[in-house]
């Protein structure tokens, strides 16, 4: 059996044990019995975590320096290029991600990523030059700087926690901020493994400091209500962010939210590969846990038979061909615990109760393993006010929804309250025209794809505040000051 080197924390440039010694089991998703040691962090850690990232911000040359912190940065890039074997490691064995998986978001788009990132960063602005206007009796010279925002928590979940990171991490010390990253107690490895590298690496001490625990709220409540937090960075569920919202209230923190979703894919009758387009929504990739997976495929009336027995086929041709972790050609493995297990197969059950009609798979497949499998599922004859159309399972569920017409698409679509990502295939021009209309931070057309590092990725309504990844991810992470001063000086 695989074990995973203890998870620690990383406070104050020390790779340390929480005070006490405290420590909890790391579960596997694949056997449910436990793969590793974590550190399982105080309070008074916590705290010293963010005294530690303030002091950094407060009193050393780290926001100032861009060179410096760019050298750093791309070393500690080389150094998790190396590391590449335990990265897929860690993803397998924490977050249970198959091994065809870590080819794709889990570690190599994760890193590539990093890369792109790193290319952008030319291209952030620093200054802005707004020249002269006159006002109250003279003319002043005016030019905007942009700084970086100060100490940021980056509130992490479990699904691809390598990927979301990385995207909050680099970006964050790229600007120059001092971070304490707090990950999810299901993935702590893939978290301590930024401490360690940041050591190898020779980061002063306190730009990064990393903390986890085995109480999902804990830490993040501290940081979130700390004043010494200028900026939240989180990707996790609704829920939590909007409470995130609520108690960073008090000290007016800054967040940035990166929320779940329930995004479309609408497929039009004249779609140039109108099987292929439906095939491809079949949600098998990492058992469907990824915030931006099209968990509503919408089909025609007129084709809604031939798109179900497309899928029918689909399902059956994937047969078991999942749920190995030996295989490297399998996508999908088991979702991430018990808790997660219960809940998919709860709406599972919840759209038989609404009366949709169980297509394919909808069980619990123990014969995989004494872990969380769930087997790949798709639900026909929804109607898009059902509960399993409206709310995030994240899991392996699929649900098909029919339309009329264009409109009545779009409209399908835009009912929901997420706007994360979403679909359209068909004729290019009227696949476009229906792209513009669908209310969400990303959509792709013809199978276009919209997730990358060198581009912004946000929701619009409950999928979230901001973007991460691209320039843009980067000056989330900046402040804007104005100087102005007499022209001509
Ligand atoms: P979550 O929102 O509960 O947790 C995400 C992160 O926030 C974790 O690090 C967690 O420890 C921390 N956290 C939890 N409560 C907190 C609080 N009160 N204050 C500050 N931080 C807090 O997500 P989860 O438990 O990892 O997953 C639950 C659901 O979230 C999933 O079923 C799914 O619907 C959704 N989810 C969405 C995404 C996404 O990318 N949009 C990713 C993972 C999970």
């Amino acid at each position: 059996m695989t074990t995973l080197p203890e998870a620690k924390l990383f406070i104050d440039g020390q790779l340390r044990d929480a005070a006490g010694g405290r420590t909890y089991d790391v579960i596997s998703p694949w056997t449910g019995e436990p793969v590793g040691k974590a550190a399982d962090a105080t309070a008074g850690d916590v705290e010293a975590a963010i005294a530690a990232a303030r002091r950094a911000f407060d009193e050393t040359d780290w926001s100032t320096n861009r060179e410096k912190r760019l050298a750093l940065v791309r070393k500690y890039r080389e150094l998790f290029e190396a590391a590449r074997p335990r990265l897929a490691e860690l993803a397998i064995h924490e977050a249970g991600a198959a091994m065809g998986a870590i080819d794709k978001a889990h570690v190599a788009l994760a890193l590539q990523g990093w890369d792109d990132y790193l290319e952008v960063f030319d291209r952030v602005q620093w200054e802005k030059d707004y020249g002269n206007k006159f006002g109250y009796g003279y003319e002043s010279h005016r030019i905007a700087v942009y700084e970086p925002v100060g100490v940021v928590a980056a509130i992490t979940p479990w699904n691809v926690p390598l990927y979301v990171n990385i995207g909050k991490v680099v970006a964050a010390l790229l600007a120059g901020c001092t971070v304490i990253l707090k990950p999810a107690p299901d993935t702590p490895g893939a978290g301590a493994i930024f401490g360690e590298l940041a050591r190898e690496a020779g980061f002063p001490d306190g730009v990064i400091n990393v903390v986890f625990g085995q109480n999902p709220a804990e830490a993040g409540e501290m940081l979130v209500k700390d004043p010494r937090v200028d900026l939240v960075s989180f990707t996790g569920s609704t829920a939590v962010g909007k409470r995130i919202m609520e108690q960073g209230a008090p000290t007016l923190k800054r967040v940035f939210l990166e929320l779940g979703g329930k995004s479309a894919k609408i497929v039009l009758d004249d779609a140039p590969n109108f099987a292929m387009d439906v095939l491809t929504t079949m949600l098998i990739f990492h058992a469907g846990q990824g915030c931006a997976v099209q968990s509503r495929l919408l089909v025609p009336e007129s084709r809604y038979e031939e798109a179900r027995a497309i899928l029918k086929q689909g399902y059956e041709g994937l047969g078991d061909n999942w749920g190995d972790p030996a295989n490297p050609a399998h996508l999908m493995g088991p979702v991430i615990n018990k808790r997660q297990m219960e809940r998919v197969l709860g709406y599972i059950q919840i759209g038989q109760d609404e009366g949709a009609t169980l297509l394919y798979g909808g069980r619990a497949r123990p014969d995989k393993g004494s872990g969380y499998f769930v087997e790949p599922t798709v639900f026909v004859d929804v109607r898009n006010d059902m509960r399993i159309a409206q709310e995030e399972i994240f899991g392996p569920v699929l649900v098909v929804i029919p339309y009329k017409d264009d409109e009545d698409a779009i409209r399908i679509a835009n009912e929901s309250a997420y706007g994360l990502s979403g679909g359209v295939s068909g004729s290019f021009d009227r696949a476009m025209k229906i792209a513009r209309r669908i209310r969400t931070g990303s959509v792709g057309v013809n199978n276009g794809m919209c997730i990358a590092g060198d581009i912004p990725f946000g929701g619009y309504k409950a999928s979230g505040i901001g973007r991460e990844w691209g320039v843009e991810g980067i000056e989330e992470f900046l402040e804007t000051k104005m100087i102005a001063y007499p022209a001509g000086a």
